[in-house]
């Protein structure tokens, strides 16, 4: 639902001369330092953008699923660093604290992170816990005192080293997972030392551990043994958002792609009026275009309140194979050079790759999509 076009039509511009003014031109640097320069978080600060996915009243963009996605859209065409940037304080870790925080925990933590000023990261995933993330094995210790104890070591919690705010699931019974907002400056928290990528650079991710972090009874987000649940609260819009990140990202690379054969020569024509090559341009633009048809319109479908889990894998599942599709046929479109470090079309194949993996792999997504169609019966 768009409920202001014009409003949205002056956010879609804003976007679009952020990504071409400020982070299109930020890219090499980013990926050749693995830093995001200061000066492009602070203009996505001021974008609003850590606040994408978190509403008005806790002072984000308070956005419908239909405007966010028109916004990622847009957004996606720059590298997918910069949104790990932003959008993962609005992802996982607020979704949390809207679906199941008190207004007190809300208060203290949403205003800051939709600010850009608190980062939050998001620590589900384990060493022996990833698409099974129910076996995880962090211990949440209740104390006398109604207080907890933390023990256990998370893996790969994008933006760690930058985080004040950890929403950590921990098992805290035998068969119960429970949430904590946990202070990274809390005693007994280990922030181990980034590991190295073969894409997104710019955004830092590291194992966590924790060590007898001892929190107050109000650390723990939502009923205890609701952790799990209230962590897949949220997978749905996030599952859309990224629908919406891969198509924009692919609409970027069929533009470089066309660039490119339009400019190269070879055997006197340009290298799209090779049949072959154009070919590898359609069926990329056509995977853009599909990828980004099913993120709008599931994107309404859960404005109305009519999406399904199911819907939501399909659309990520698309979008993200999609992604991966576009980005090798791009790559070979530009031949030797596409191989070479420095070309967008080089940084974004690598880029891409994350997406099939991250936010539920695209086996989960099919195990998702299965269910739902055999219970439905029909997808219609
Ligand atoms: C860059 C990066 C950033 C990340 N950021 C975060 C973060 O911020 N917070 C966080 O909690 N986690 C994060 N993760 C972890 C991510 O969520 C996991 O990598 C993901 O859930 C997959 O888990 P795994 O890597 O353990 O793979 P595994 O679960 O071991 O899977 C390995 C392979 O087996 C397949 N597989 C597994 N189970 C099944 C099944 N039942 N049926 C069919 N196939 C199956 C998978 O699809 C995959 O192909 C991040 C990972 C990366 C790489």
């Amino acid at each position: 639902m768009i409920r202001d076009r014009a409003a949205q039509e002056a956010r879609l511009a804003m976007a679009m001369r952020l990504v071409q003014e400020v982070l299109i031109p930020a890219e090499a640097e980013t990926d050749a330092t693995d830093e995001v320069p200061a000066g492009v978080l602070a203009a996505l600060r001021e974008a609003g953008l850590f606040g994408i996915s978190i509403p008005e009243a806790h002072g984000g963009l308070g956005l419908t699923m239909e405007e966010e996605a028109e916004l990622m859209l847009v957004l996606g065409r720059a590298a997918p660093a910069y949104r790990s940037r932003y959008a993962l304080n609005s992802g996982g870790a607020a979704q949390i604290l809207l679906h199941v925080g008190t207004p007190a925990q809300q208060g203290r933590w949403l205003p800051g992170m939709a600010r850009g000023e608190v980062v939050a990261a998001f620590c589900l995933s384990e060493a022996e816990a990833g698409s099974d993330a129910g076996s995880l094995q962090c211990a949440a210790t209740l104390e006398p005192d109604g207080g907890w104890v933390l023990d256990g070591t998370k893996r790969w919690v994008t933006n760690a080293p930058e985080a004040a705010l950890l929403v950590v699931m921990a098992r805290s019974g035998e068969a119960e997972i429970s949430a904590f907002a946990v202070p990274a400056g809390a005693t007994g928290v280990e922030v181990l030392p980034a590991q190295r990528k073969m894409g997104l650079r710019g955004v830092h991710v590291a194992d966590i551990r924790l060590h007898q972090v001892r929190l107050p009874p109000d650390a723990l987000l939502g009923p205890r043994g609701g952790g799990l649940r209230a962590a897949l609260a949220g997978l749905d819009k996030v599952r859309l958002h990224l629908a919406a990140l891969c198509a924009g990202t692919a609409e970027r690379l069929v533009e470089e792609g066309v660039r490119h054969a339009e400019r190269r020569r070879q055997f006197g024509k340009r290298l799209h009026e090779h049949q072959a090559v154009a070919a590898l341009l359609a069926d990329s633009a056509t995977d853009a275009l599909a990828a980004r048809c099913m993120a709008l319109e599931l994107a309404r479908k859960r404005d109305r309140g009519e999406l399904v889990a199911g819907e939501a894998a399909a659309a990520k599942l698309f979008a993200t194979e999609a992604l991966g599709r576009v980005a090798d046929r791009i790559l070979q479109v530009h031949g030797g050079e596409g191989y070479m470090e420095g070309s967008a079309a080089e940084r974004l194949y690598r880029d891409a790759r994350l997406f099939r993996i991250l936010d539920g792999t695209s086996e989960v997504q099919r195990i998702v999509i299965a269910r739902w169609a055999v219970l439905r019966g029909t997808i219609a």
